[in-house]
């Protein structure tokens, strides 16, 4: 519900402002009201699981972005800053998932799983709903001058979201500090965890801002995706829509004859409009400011049923659909965001489950001087060493040349210590007898083994004097 006349169909400026924007250019406060119909609760047991899940991550230590020692732990992986292999096929998959998913059921992301709409709608809407009361009462306390139990309400609404934005804070924080550093910060005064504090206090700030004020303009003016879905979804995606053909033309029910063929099924009762976040009247078309969030789609089935009417006037469908055309699933856009999807999943999976947690490269050390021959008349060959524990514990490793006994690999360290998530790089120095080359140079394998069992290899040419 709008606290200004909202526009109507066909109105000649619908398709050039926006629903919360008058004329003068000054933000009109949407009043939603509430209904629990199905879309609701199922939405409901989504947005508080993905509420709990997103609470209680960091302190099962199940996810960690820890940005000082360059280590990311997910789901019980760790990886470190060298894996951005894993980093870009995880940022390309999620790009090629939303391009998949919009093309096929357009802006579900948007009413069901976005942060904005879940905090918004089932965490600060509802303190408000508690405190202020329903929307006609929202609007009443708005316009009524400032006295005691108007600045009470608002403190009390105010304090209640600083305190739900408080615990929020704290678990994002724990996401990069981990939970015994977050209860340390917590339980002690905060200039002796400045930085963490001001952390805490901009969430707050950016949090109040959001959802105390700026809310539904967060999707209808700055949310990137919000502009790029159009592109995206095409005349088969899924969305919320009225079935203008079923709905028109409308009228009141008062007045209407008891069946008049000519007459719509739309009664023109505005609760779709009253009840919709953003404002809009799914009437006048698909918008850009609708999230598909079905709560209209509730409003309106519950009128249908009180009227004896069956449900499903707006409901999910798609442009194609509601015009009473064949609906296409399957269409080139989709298969092909379905095939690059499916090839992201397949590589990351597959170098996930081929990842070697300790790695060694063996390089060639000073080019201009590829060999020594000492005074007894060996040869030596300076080479370096990259060892890289990617592991979560450290680890000893020890290299050698397996099956050439008179062939030694000589490092400072031997075996040589690497701390978790560290590359080093060691001198290493390979003696042999002349003897051993032909023409020149012998292949020979390095290997690599660690105190736990693992083992790699890798092969080497040795040089020496040809003759
Ligand atoms: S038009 Fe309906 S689905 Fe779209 S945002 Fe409004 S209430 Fe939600
Ligand atoms: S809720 Fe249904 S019947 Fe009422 S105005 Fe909206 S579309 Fe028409």
């Amino acid at each position: 519900m709008l606290n200004k006349k909202t526009p109507v169909m066909n109105e000649p400026t619908y398709r050039d402002t926006l629903y919360t924007v008058d004329k003068r250019g000054n933000r009109r406060w949407v009043y939603c009201d509430i209904i629990k119909g199905k879309f609701y609760y199922w939405r409901a047991i989504v947005a508080y699981g993905l509420v709990v899940f997103y609470l209680a991550l960091p302190w099962l230590g199940l996810v960690r972005l820890d940005f000082g020692e360059r280590k990311f732990v997910f789901f019980g992986g760790v990886f470190w800053s060298d894996d951005t292999i894993f980093l870009a096929l995880i940022f390309g998959g999620l790009a090629i998932a939303l391009f998949f998913f919009t093309a096929l059921i357009g802006r579900v992301w948007c009413g069901w799983a976005c942060p904005e709409t879940v905090f918004l709608e089932f965490v600060y809407r509802p303190i408000e709903r508690l405190i202020e009361g329903n929307a006609a009462k929202r609007r009443k306390l708005d316009l009524q001058p400032w006295s005691l139990q108007k600045i009470a309400k608002k403190l009390l609404k105010h304090g209640l979201f600083a305190f739900v934005t408080w615990i929020i804070a704290t678990s994002t924080l724990a996401y990069f500090t981990g939970p015994e550093r977050v209860l340390e910060m917590i339980t002690d005064w905060p200039w002796k965890n400045p930085i963490p504090f001001m952390w805490n206090i901009a969430i707050l700030g950016v949090f109040a801002f959001q959802f105390g004020w700026f809310r539904e303009q967060f999707c209808t003016v700055l949310c990137p995706y919000a502009r790029f879905q159009s592109v995206l979804m095409d005349s088969h995606s899924l969305v919320v829509g009225y079935d203008s053909r079923r709905g028109e033309p409308r009228g009141k029910l008062r007045g209407r004859k008891k069946k008049d063929p000519a007459q719509g099924d739309c009664v023109d009762c505005g609760l779709c409009v009253r009840v919709c976040p953003t404002g809009i009247d799914i009437r006048n078309g698909i918008q850009l400011e609708c999230i598909s969030c079905c709560t209209c789609i509730d409003a309106c089935d519950s009128i249908m049923d009180s009227i004896g009417k069956p449900r499903g006037l707006i409901r999910y469908s798609t442009e194609e659909g509601l015009s009473g055309n064949k609906v296409k699933i399957l269409r080139p856009r989709v298969a092909v965001y379905g095939v690059l999807l499916f090839l992201f999943v397949g590589i990351f999976g597959y170098l996930l489950v081929h990842r070697e947690l300790s790695e060694f490269q063996v390089l060639r050390g000073a080019l201009d001087k590829p060999f020594e021959v000492l005074p007894d008349g060996a040869i030596t060959n300076h080479l370096h060493i990259r060892i890289s524990n990617k592991s979560d514990a450290p680890h000893k490793y020890t290299f050698y040349v397996p099956g050439e006994s008179s062939i030694q690999a000589i490092l400072p360290l031997n075996p040589f210590p690497v701390s978790p998530g560290k590359v080093e790089t060691a001198p290493l120095f390979i003696s042999f007898p002349r003897k051993i080359l032909s023409g020149g140079t012998k292949k020979i394998t390095i290997e690599m083994r660690s105190e736990d069992g693992f083992r790699a290899s890798q092969e080497v040419t040795l040089l020496g004097p040809e003759r």
